[in-house]
C-alpha cells in the first residue's frame, strides 16, 4: 500500500493530472464563456433600444407634471354702493399695495397653467387656457376661475349667499386688460383653447438616456453573474481536487483509496478518469 503510493506520486501523479486537466477544460470553457458573456452584452445593447423608445413613449403618456405661473394680480371693487364694478391691475407686491375701492369686492390672479408630458425630458407640453381666479374678500375660501364655464353657476352662489354680485367681472377685467395692452391675455381668455406643443427631440433625448442606463444595468447584471458563475466553479473544481486527494469519489464520496486509477466510481458509475 505504501508502496503502490509512492509509485503512484513519482510516475503518475493523479492530483497533477486533474488539475491540469481542469486548467485546460477552464481555458476553453473561459473562452467559451468569454464569448457567451459578450454576445449577451451585444444582444442587451442591441435589445435595450426598442425598449427605451417605448419606455419613453410610455413615460410621455403616463407622466406629468403641472406647474402654475403667475402673470399678473388685479383686483375687483366698486367706488360705493351701486356704483359700476371696477378693475385694477396691480404693479407691485399685491400684499403692500393699498386698496383704492370705496368698497373692494375680490383679488384676482392671472395664472398660466404648464402641464409637461414625460420624463426626464417632457416630450409634449399643454397650455391650458389662462386662468383668472377670483378670490372673494367676503368668503376667502372661495376661488372662482372667472374664465372658466363654471363661473356662472359659482357667482349665482356667491351674489345669494353673500350678496356681493361679481356677474360681470370678466367682462370688466377684459376691458382693463385691453386697456393695458394686453391684447394676447385677452385674446387668450377669450378663446378658451388649449394649446399643445410636441418636441420629439426630447423624446428622443429621453430614449438615449434611459437606453443608456438600461445597457449599463444589463452590463452590469453580465457581469456579475459571470463573476459568480467562475467563482462556482473554481469552488467545484477545488472540491473535486480535494476529494480525489482524500481518494474519495467526487460525486458519491464513495471510498477509492484501495483502487489506482479508478476509471469510473464502482458505486455511482461516474466516470472520473478518462
Ligand atoms: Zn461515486
Amino acid at each position: 500500500m505504501a508502496r503502490r503510493r509512492q509509485r503512484r506520486r513519482r510516475n503518475w501523479n493523479p492530483i497533477t493530472l486533474l488539475r491540469r486537466r481542469l486548467q485546460r477544460i477552464d481555458r476553453q470553457s473561459a473562452s467559451r464563456d468569454r464569448s457567451r458573456w459578450t454576445k449577451a452584452a451585444d444582444w442587451s445593447l442591441l435589445l435595450s433600444m426598442p425598449m427605451a423608445l417605448l419606455l419613453s413613449l410610455f413615460l410621455d403618456a403616463n407622466i406629468s407634471r403641472t406647474s402654475w405661473e403667475n402673470l399678473a394680480d388685479l383686483r375687483l371693487g366698486r367706488d360705493g354702493r351701486g356704483a359700476p364694478l371696477e378693475a385694477t391691475i396691480l404693479r407691485k407686491d399685491p400684499n403692500r399695495s393699498p386698496w383704492n375701492f370705496g368698497s373692494p369686492l375680490a383679488t384676482v390672479q392671472l395664472r398660466q397653467q404648464t402641464i409637461e408630458h414625460g420624463w426626464p425630458f417632457p416630450g409634449w407640453t399643454t397650455l391650458p387656457p389662462l386662468e383668472l381666479l377670483a378670490v372673494p374678500l367676503v368668503d376667502p375660501s372661495m376661488t372662482i376661475d372667472l374664465a372658466a364655464p363654471s363661473a356662472d353657476a359659482l357667482l349665482e352662489t356667491l351674489r345669494s349667499n353673500t350678496g356681493v354680485d361679481l356677474t360681470d367681472a370678466l367682462g370688466v377685467l377684459l376691458v382693463t386688460l385691453e386697456a393695458d395692452r394686453q391684447q394676447a391675455w385677452v385674446e387668450n381668455l377669450t378663446r378658451q383653447e388649449t394649446q399643445t406643443s410636441r418636441a420629439w427631440s426630447a423624446t428622443l433625448a429621453t430614449a438615449v438616456a434611459i437606453w443608456f442606463l438600461l445597457f449599463l444595468t444589463s452590463v452590469l447584471l453580465i457581469r456579475t453573474s459571470q463573476g459568480l458563475h467562475f467563482v462556482a466553479a473554481g469552488w467545484r473544481r477545488r472540491r473535486v481536487i480535494g476529494k480525489l486527494k482524500a481518494g474519495r469519489c467526487p460525486f458519491c464520496n464513495y471510498d477509492l483509496s484501495g483502487v489506482r486509477y479508478p476509471k469510473k466510481c464502482s458505486e455511482c458509475g461516474r466516470k472520473i478518469w478518462g
